[in-house]
C-alpha cells in the first residue's frame, strides 16, 4: 500500500494536522493509521466531563468513518505500527507494510506508572485516553454502588482538574503529592496557597510532602500506605503523576530521541538525509528542547507542518501560550516563562484573586500566573510575554 502523507496517531496532533493539510490542499493523499478506534475526541474534556454532564459516548465527537469522509482520507483503526524503515520509506504494521512519501509521527505520550507495592497496585487507574476514561467511569459506578472515595496520586494540573470534577460529581477526594504544594511546576508559593484554599473550600483534601508506597486490596476498598506510615482508605485510586512521550517506536527505528522524538524547526526528524521525510508533532515531540504536551503548541505545530507538507517550507514559532487549569473552584491561568529564564516571582495576593509575575533581571515580566478574579487579564497579558520559540 502506498500512502502520500502517512500519519500515525489519531489524537489531537494527528487529526489537527490532517485538518490543516486538507484546508490547504484538497487533493493530497492522506492516510492515517491509529492503534485506537480512529475517531476524534477532545482529550481535555476528560477531566471536566462530570461537571459538563457528559457521558463517555457524548465525548466521542466524530466517529472514524465520519472523520475519514470529512477529511477525504483513509483511516486504518486498531492498527499498530511496529517498525519504520526510513531507507525504503516503509512502515510495518499489524495489517502489512505501508510505503510513504511523507511520514508523520503523532504518537502521543503514556502515563508514568509509579512502582507501588501491594496487591492493589495493578488496579490503580490513569486517564490519558477515552478508553481509560471509560474504564474510570465504570469504576466510579452509579450512585447506588456506594463508591464514594477517590484517592488521586499527583497534585499537578491533571490531578487537580480530576479532583475538582470528582467533587462536583459528589465524590470524596484526597490528593497526595510528594511536593509541598499543588501545581508545583506551575505556581509560585502564595498563588499555590490561594489555590489550595479554594480547592479545600470545595471539599478537596490534600496531603502534601506525602507519597503513596503501598496499595492493598481489602474486601470493599483499597488501603493506601504513605511514606510516613499512615494509612488511607479509598474505593478508587487514580494516578496522575505525569506523562512520558511515546518514543519506543522511533528509538527502535534508529530515529533521534531525547525526552521526545527530536525534530528540527521544520518539525522534521531526518533533515538533510537522502530519504523520504519523517516528521513528528504532538506530545511525542521535542522541538528546540521543548516537549509541551498541550493543545496550543499542537495547533501551532499542525499549522506549520501542514504548510510544509503543502509545499511551503515553514518554520515553527511559539508565541507565549497560557495554560488554563480547568478547576472552577479556583479559575487559574498560567503562562510559564520561556524555558531556562532567570528571574523571580512577584506575587500580589488579594481577597478574590492572585496576580503573579515572573520577572527577569531587567524588571520585565517573562511569565505570569492569574487566579480567581485576576484571570480576566489573561489575554492582554499573554500578548506582552516573550515568545517561547
Ligand atoms: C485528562 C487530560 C486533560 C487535559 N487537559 C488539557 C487542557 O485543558 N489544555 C491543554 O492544552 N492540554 C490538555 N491536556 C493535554 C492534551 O490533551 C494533549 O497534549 C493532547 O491531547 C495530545 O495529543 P496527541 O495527539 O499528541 O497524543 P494522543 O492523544 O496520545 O494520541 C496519540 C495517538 O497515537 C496512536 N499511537 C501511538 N503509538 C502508535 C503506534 N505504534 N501505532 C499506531 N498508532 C499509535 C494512539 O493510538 C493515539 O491515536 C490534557 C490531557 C489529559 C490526559
Amino acid at each position: 500500500m502506498n500512502a502520500g502523507v502517512l500519519i500515525v496517531g489519531s489524537g489531537m496532533a494527528g487529526v489537527s494536522l490532517a485538518r490543516e493539510l486538507r484546508k490547504l490542499d484538497a487533493n493530497i493523499g492522506i492516510t492515517l493509521i491509529s492503534a485506537d478506534a480512529g475517531g476524534f475526541y477532545s482529550k481535555p474534556n476528560l477531566s471536566n466531563a462530570l461537571a459538563a454532564g457528559k457521558s463517555v459516548e457524548q465525548l466521542m465527537m466524530t466517529q472514524r468513518d465520519a472523520l475519514a469522509a470529512q477529511l477525504k482520507m483513509q483511516i486504518h483503526s486498531d492498527v499498530q505500527v511496529t517498525a519504520i524503515d526510513a531507507q525504503s520509506a516503509t512502515v510495518a504494521t499489524s495489517i502489512g507494510d505501508f510505503e510513504y512519501q511523507h511520514l508523520v509521527l503523532a504518537l502521543g505520550a503514556r502515563p508514568i506508572r509509579l512502582s507501588l507495592a501491594g496487591d492493589g497496585a495493578e488496579d490503580v487507574l490513569s486517564v490519558n485516553h477515552l478508553d481509560h476514561y471509560a474504564e474510570f467511569r465504570r469504576a466510579l459506578g452509579g450512585k447506588s454502588d456506594g463508591k464514594k472515595r477517590v484517592a488521586i496520586l499527583g497534585a499537578g494540573l491533571i490531578g487537580c482538574e480530576f479532583a475538582n470534577d470528582l467533587r462536583h460529581g459528589g465524590f470524596e477526594v484526597e490528593v497526595f503529592d510528594l511536593a509541598p504544594q499543588a501545581l508545583g511546576r506551575l505556581l509560585p508559593t502564595h498563588a499555590a496557597a490561594f489555590f489550595q484554599q479554594r480547592m479545600e473550600n470545595a471539599g478537596v483534601k490534600f496531603h502534601f510532602n506525602t507519597g503513596i508506597a503501598h496499595v492493598e486490596k481489602s474486601a470493599h476498598h483499597y488501603r493506601l500506605t504513605d511514606n510516613h506510615g499512615a494509612s488511607h482508605n479509598a474505593d478508587i485510586v487514580l494516578s496522575a503523576i505525569g506523562l512520558i512521550p511515546e518514543t519506543a517506536l522511533a528509538k527502535a527505528s534508529g530515529l533521534p530521541v531525547n525526552r521526545g522524538i527530536v525534530v528540527n524547526g521544520h518539525l522534521q526528524v531526518n533533515a538533510g538525509k537522502d530519504q523520504a521525510p519523517i516528521y513528528a508533532l504532538g506530545d511525542c515531540t521535542e522541538v528546540g528542547g521543548l516537549n509541551l504536551p498541550f493543545i496550543l503548541p499542537i495547533m501551532a505545530q499542525a499549522r506549520a507542518m501542514a504548510k510544509t507538507l503543502a509545499g511551503t517550507l515553514t518554520e515553527l514559532h511559539y508565541a507565549a501560550m497560557p495554560i488554563v487549569v480547568k478547576t472552577p473552584a479556583c479559575p487559574t491561568v498560567v503562562c510559564p516563562p520561556p524555558q531556562g529564564s532567570n528571574g523571580v516571582w512577584q506575587e500580589e495576593v488579594g481577597a478574590d484573586g492572585v496576580r503573579a509575575f515572573f520577572v527577569g533581571a531587567d524588571a520585565k515580566p517573562l511569565g505570569f500566573a492569574l487566579l480567581g478574579s485576576a484571570t480576566t487579564e489573561r489575554q492582554a497579558l499573554a500578548a506582552q510575554m516573550p515568545a517561547w520559540l
